[in-house]
């Protein structure tokens, strides 16, 4: 069966809009990325005449051989764990770094700013479900890792990400969400210099719906925009 990348935005940009009704934020942005990992670039050009504005990939280099054939044609995000002697690739490059989780990645990227004379929008990535397999902080070194990038000046923080463990039955992590929501309203009520909590960044295929009724306003879509990886 052919996919239709035409059919799968529609289907998702009905969800999207039913979810935010159940939350009541109709009417609200929900920033859609689509998550072009293995994706080529026939598709992506496709998903881009059919409206895509923004797309994620999760390794450095496939981001910038897609940029170098693209390029400013839409916005890149670095969704993936990110090397710190991979930034200079691509800080200028992306409009989003979703995975800042430490301080030396931190460092790296402002010292890289500076050089290219820009300030770096991240999302700090953040385990909620404290899973053994994946990257970011634990939600209690969240503040304090925020309060020491306050330092870099290069750097701005416009939010937080998350990547929700995998389940068949979603409820079982909206808790997750929600506390990323909780969290981010905690540090917005602080009032940081560098920081504004604009995007939470949460919701992938499996669990979009359930992370936008509880408060995501950008979601990181690959297989329900372009079927399954290989
Ligand atoms: C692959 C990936 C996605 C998209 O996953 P799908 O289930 O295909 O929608 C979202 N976020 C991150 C960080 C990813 O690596």
């Amino acid at each position: 069966m052919k996919i239709s990348i035409r059919d799968n935005l529609l289907d998702i940009e009905e969800k999207i809009n039913k979810a935010l009704i159940r939350a009541g934020r109709e009417g609200e942005k929900v920033h859609l990325i689509a998550v072009t990992k293995t994706v080529d670039v026939d598709r992506i050009n496709e998903a881009i005449r059919l409206g895509i504005t923004d797309i994620g990939e999760n390794r450095v280099q496939e981001l910038v051989k897609k940029y170098d054939i693209i390029n400013d044609k839409v916005k890149y995000h670095m969704i993936g764990h990110l090397q710190t002697n991979k930034v200079k690739y691509l800080i200028d490059k992306v409009s989003l770094i979703h995975s800042l989780d430490r301080m030396s990645l931190a460092k790296e990227l402002n010292k890289r700013a500076q050089k290219h004379g820009i300030i770096i929008d991240t999302l700090v990535q953040v385990n909620v479900a404290d899973e053994e397999s994946k990257f970011g902080l634990r939600v209690e070194e969240v503040i304090p890792f925020i309060e020491d990038v306050q330092d870099y000046e290069h750097i701005r923080i416009k939010g937080l990400m998350t990547i929700a463990p995998f389940v068949e039955d979603k409820e079982e992590v909206r808790w997750v969400f929600r506390r990323l929501r909780q969290l981010s309203e905690e540090i917005k009520g602080r009032g940081y210099e560098n920081v504004d909590m604009e995007f939470l960044s949460m919701g992938m295929t499996n669990d979009f719906e359930v992370a936008i009724e509880e408060g995501s306003n950008m979601i990181r879509i690959g297989t329900a925009i372009f079927g399954e990886r290989k």
